[in-house]
């Protein structure tokens, strides 16, 4: 898989693309993943990317001519865009699941006010939002869905199972995870993870994970019914 994150602020993404998972899946070849300069496809002497809005009003708009200067190089016949948005359609574990089969992955960030319409209108396929609430770019959305997407790809996670076992996964939240010491100033780890009763354990933990969600996240149990 390869994602190319396309922001004026290519540096925020660097730290976090080089380090921990991100970083192994990259040195495995699992993922190809790449901040982009966008000021790359400007032509002036200021590599100016933002002009003031039509109408009036605050902040500035981000130009379309860069955006489509950009994407006609680094697009390939398999590309899907995707503009960070936080009018798009709300990102969630099933989307990062669907998002992984993909080989071509450009995120568009967006900074300021916002992107011309006519990027949204014309050049993109899909729109993402990571959430009700806006943020100043869209490099955090695109890093937050770079991860999500890749801890998911075959062989990015030390154990395959891992993700499987996540919260969502199975419409559950994740059970509580314990390790050692087994008793800590009076704190407990639960007997029966210390029984060796593989059946015992699974089961306690299936308990354990839809007694959080029962408590949590209703909502979940709701739509899996
Ligand atoms: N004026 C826009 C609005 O109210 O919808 C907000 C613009 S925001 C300050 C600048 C950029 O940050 C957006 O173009 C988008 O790329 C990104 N962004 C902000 N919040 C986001 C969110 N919740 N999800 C995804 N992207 C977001």
């Amino acid at each position: 898989m390869k994602i190319q994150i396309l922001t004026i602020f290519p540096e925020v993404c660097r730290g976090v693309l080089q380090a921990s998972i991100l970083k192994r899946a990259g040195d495995k070849g699992l993922a190809h993943l790449e901040a982009v300069d966008l000021r790359q496809w400007t032509s002036d002497a200021h590599r100016t990317v933002d002009d003031a809005p039509y109408g009036g009003g605050p902040g500035m708009v981000m130009k379309i001519d860069p955006i489509a200067r950009a994407l006609t190089d680094l697009r390939s016949p398999s590309s899907k865009v995707i503009l960070m948005s936080p009018q798009g359609r709300k990102f969630s574990d099933a989307a990062a699941r669907d998002l992984s089969t993909e080989s071509d992955l450009i995120f568009l960030c967006g900074h300021y006010e916002g992107i011309d319409q006519r990027v949204a209108d014309h050049l993109i396929d899909d729109e993402i939002s990571i959430g009700d609430y806006v943020l100043t770019s869209g490099v955090l959305p695109a890093l937050v869905i770079t991860d999500a997407i890749v801890r998911l790809l075959p062989g990015v996670l030390g154990d395959e199972h891992s993700a499987q076992q996540d919260s969502f996964a199975h419409g559950l939240l994740d059970h509580p995870h314990y390790t050692r010491p087994a008793d800590y100033n009076g704190w407990k780890v639960p007997d029966v993870l210390l029984s060796g009763n593989h059946a015992a354990i699974e089961a306690w933990r299936h308990e354990r994970a839809l007694e959080a969600t029962r408590q949590r996240r209703p909502d979940l149990l709701e739509r899996s019914s």
